[in-house]
């Protein structure tokens, strides 16, 4: 959670009715464009996450604009991952565009559900390339995440929204250990997309599917266990062959348990 930091420095805000200024011949300003002035202030301020911005009435002032069009405003920069708003609170900046990276992702998909096999295909090449980098740049520390997260993924199974979250866990830090961090953070969306349209069937039943119960937990880390092992001894191939053999049987478990 960002932190609660306020923005003391108030002059950092004078600048505002400058920009505001500038604006074509007094038109009143489109929300687009009013997020778009308060993103680039934003960037250029290389404001911090947990800064907090002024109240929505103080913008409205400062841009010589109306309260709606800045609640209008914010909520843009909310979608794009550089604002929260918290209530009666007001708002925040977060520096996570990814997030609207993972929302982007999971629209495609929910507009054209067939092509669920083509973001299956992005992620394996993605791991693949993430694992192949990792035994390049990942540290001895993330070796160690890696060994936490498949402890956690081992204690998850029979716990189905637990192991959603343990996978994109153990996945994620292997991923992340490429050092890239555009790589992680699409890796993620679409890994992160893919688990919940997978797993949705058995979220909605609160049931498990048969190899993914308590007494499978050996199965289970059989086929994330090498991945990691691969990392860990320094072995690009071995870490492809086992990304891809993850892939695999998890593309088969998942066919059959959707038949079930
Ligand atoms: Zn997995």
């Amino acid at each position: 959670m960002a932190r609660t930091k306020l923005l003391q420095d108030k002059h950092l805000w004078n600048a505002i009715p400058e920009m505001a200024a500038d604006r074509e011949n007094g038109h009143p300003l489109a929300a687009e464009d009013l997020a778009s002035q308060i993103q680039d202030f934003i960037i250029a301020q290389n404001l911090s996450e947990g800064a907090r911005l002024p109240s929505e009435r103080d913008l409205a002032k400062m841009f010589g604009t109306s309260r709606p069009t800045v609640s209008q405003a914010i909520r843009i920069l909310v979608v794009k991952g550089l604002i929260q708003s918290r209530r009666g609170s007001g708002s925040y900046v977060t520096r996570r565009p990814q997030e609207s990276l993972a929302a982007s992702v999971n629209l495609m998909l929910d507009l054209d559900r067939d092509s669920v096999h083509h973001l299956n295909d992005l992620r394996l090449w993605l791991e693949t390339m993430g694992i192949v980098e990792a035994v390049e740049r990942g540290t001895d520390a993330e070796i160690a995440a890696g060994e936490a997260a498949l402890e956690l993924l081992k204690e998850s199974t029979g716990d189905i929204s637990a192991w959603m979250s343990a996978d994109t866990e153990f996945h994620s830090t292997l991923v992340r250990a490429s050092h890239n961090p555009y790589l992680s953070s699409i890796f993620e969306s679409v890994h992160t997309t893919l688990i919940e349209y997978e797993y949705r069937v058995w979220v909605d039943k609160g049931t498990v599917p048969k190899w993914l119960r308590k007494t499978e937990a050996a199965a289970v880390t059989a086929i994330h266990e090498p991945i990691l092992q691969a990392f860990k001894n320094r072995d690009a191939e071995a870490g492809k062959i086992a990304v891809l053999h993850h892939h695999y049987v998890m593309a088969q478990h998942l066919i059959a348990s959707h038949s079930e």
